[in-house]
């Protein structure tokens, strides 16, 4: 297994991490809840593991009237700060059923938003798919029943629960390396792959997140997500509304191969479909009107 032939180091100093990430093969590992799988499936050349747990990057700390989230912060630490919380509806909601309490115990916001897709084919080890260097979309001519909704060279659809929460509420994130500092929108971390980049996440090389800031809390929020269970399971179509005075911001997971904002006054825009999964315009549509309804004066 390819597990065998990473390195494996736990600085202690940020300093010291961004040095070891600025080398070529280096990946970042909080809870390691994603990326153990993926090395172990030989996906990613990783030369050396940078454990990021031990450089005190966790943590939830309100500061003039926002909220930041260090990176490694648990999901469980999130659901054990309600009361900070508290204003911002959606994440504790997302939070709260994403994945398992065993999972959440263990894995931290910044591996929850950098996830790779759970494309059956991308993760399985008999195909190189298109996503992975390869030339075929397999879910294409293949079983696509639980992919996006977009057209595109990939189709597959965004997994995480926090971040169309994260990014109803506005939040921003704060992006370290060994080359300087940077502040983006949350949804700026994303982006379509293209034939020359193919990845899902816009960050440079050995450049990871440092933490999450959400400004001021929303009127209201919500977050309402079709799973194959109401535990235990990935979001189907996860979807995140927030309102700010009059103006709704919803994003939604599930449906393209990035977190999605939606056009509140055309919410399926360039969301067509491919023949197996456009029973997902159906579930969005009615969380849209269902998250409305929730979010409304
Ligand atoms: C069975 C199962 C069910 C799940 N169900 C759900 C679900 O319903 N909803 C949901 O949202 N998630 C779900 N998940 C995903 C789970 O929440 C993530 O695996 C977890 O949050 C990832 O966190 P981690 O710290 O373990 O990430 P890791 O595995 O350590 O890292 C994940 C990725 O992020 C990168 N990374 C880690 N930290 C940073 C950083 N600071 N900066 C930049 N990149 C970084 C890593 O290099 C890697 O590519 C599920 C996972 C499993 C295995
Ligand atoms: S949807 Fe994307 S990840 Fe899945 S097979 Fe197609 S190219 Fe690969």
């Amino acid at each position: 297994m390819s597990v065998l032939r990473s390195g494996y180091v736990r600085p202690t100093s940020l300093g010291e991490a961004l040095q070891l990430l600025a080398q070529p093969g280096a990946r970042p590992m909080g809870g390691g809840t994603d990326l153990a799988g993926l090395i172990d499936r030989g996906i990613g050349q990783v030369a050396t593991i940078v454990d990021l747990q031990a450089l005190a990057l966790g943590g939830i700390r309100g500061e003039e009237g926002r909220v930041v989230i260090g990176a490694t912060t648990t999901l469980s630490d999130l659901l054990d700060a309600q009361d900070m919380l508290a204003p911002y509806t959606a994440l504790l909601e997302a939070t709260a059923q994403a994945a398992s309490p065993l999972l959440r115990n263990v894995g931290t916001v910044a591996g929850n938003l950098c996830q790779h897709t759970r494309c059956w084919y991308y993760r399985g080890p008999e195909w190189t798919c298109w996503l992975g260097g390869g030339d075929t979309c397999y879910a294409q001519v293949g079983d696509h029943r639980k992919h996006g909704l977009q057209a595109g060279d990939c189709i597959s659809a965004h997994p995480s629960d926090l971040a169309p929460a994260l990014i109803a509420c506005a939040a921003t994130v704060q992006l370290g390396s060994a080359w300087g500092d940077r502040d983006i929108d949350l949804a700026d971390l994303y982006r379509r792959p293209t034939a020359t980049e193919r990845s899902l996440v816009d960050l440079e090389p050995g450049e990871i997140i440092l933490s999450v800031t959400l400004p001021a809390p929303p009127d209201s929020s919500v977050y309402l997500r079709a799973g194959e269970r109401q535990g235990f399971s990935f979001p189907l179509v996860g979807l995140a509304a927030a309102r700010h005075g009059e103006r709704v911001s919803m994003c939604a997971v599930g449906v393209a191969n990035t977190p999605h904002v939606l056009d509140p006054v055309d919410p399926l825009a360039g969301l067509d479909g491919h023949p197996q999964s456009a029973w997902k315009r159906t579930v969005l549509a009615t969380l849209v009107e269902r998250s409305l309804a929730t979010v409304a004066p």
